[in-house]
């Protein structure tokens, strides 16, 4: 479990063959938070839920890939809240999710957010404010949920610790995303940290200073 400062707390769950981290994010005095990124294995995401004692708001969707919005739909309607995010580019992404599940083996179902966002929105969690960074080029819609309060991000599939987002997929751009990471994330200063939808979390000022991709 990750503490953060001023009663922001995580979990992290990997979820799916692909071992993305499906985060529980909530706060410490209600307990009421969000479920990012649930792909899929929902038991494991409901025994989480159960074992923090949290009480789920809503869902957050970083970009539509299947290890990430597979397990939405279904979530959303046992735990009866709305889905957040993400930016209305990955919708043919997220309209894909049931032919794309039968290509991995992966159990998945077509959803539709309740609220797509763009930058410059504002999502809470918990009564925590998170602003949206738009920040396309793994996915056309991916985003970034910047918690300017404890210097917190999810992050996504955008950047990682000591790699970035792949951009080999349909609509990947590359460009875009080196561009978006440069001007975007490191804009908001290296003592950013981040949870990010594949292996550890990092900050910004380490992978500024060290990711092989941006240095
Ligand atoms: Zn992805
Ligand atoms: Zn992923």
């Amino acid at each position: 479990m990750t503490k953060l400062d001023k009663g922001l707390k995580a979990a992290i769950i990997p979820v799916t063959p692909f071992q993305q981290n499906c985060t529980l994010l909530w706060d410490s005095e209600t307990m009421v938070g969000a479920v990012v990124d649930p792909g899929g294995d929902l038991e494991h995401i409901e025994a989480a839920i159960a074992e923090v004692g949290m009480k789920p708001e809503k869902i957050l969707l970083t970009h539509g890939h299947i290890d990430h919005a597979a397990g939405a739909k279904d979530l959303k309607e046992k735990l009866k809240v709305s889905i957040e995010g993400p930016h209305l580019a990955d919708r043919f992404l997220l309209d894909a999710l049931e032919k794309q599940g039968a290509s991995y083996g992966i159990p998945a179902k077509v959803v539709s957010p309740d609220r797509w966002l763009n930058e410059g929105d504002s999502v809470t969690v918990g009564g925590h404010a998170f602003s949206i960074l738009h920040c396309p080029g793994h996915s056309p819609g991916s985003v970034v949920f910047v918690n300017e309060a404890q210097k917190f991000m999810l992050m996504g599939d955008v950047l990682f610790r000591g790699s970035i987002g792949r951009t080999d997929f349909p609509y990947g751009d590359h460009d875009a995303l080196i561009n978006a990471i440069k001007t975007k994330l490191f804009a908001l200063g290296d003592d950013y940290m981040f949870i990010c939808g594949h292996g550890p979390g990092s900050t910004i000022g380490t992978e500024r200073r060290t990711n092989p991709f941006l240095v």
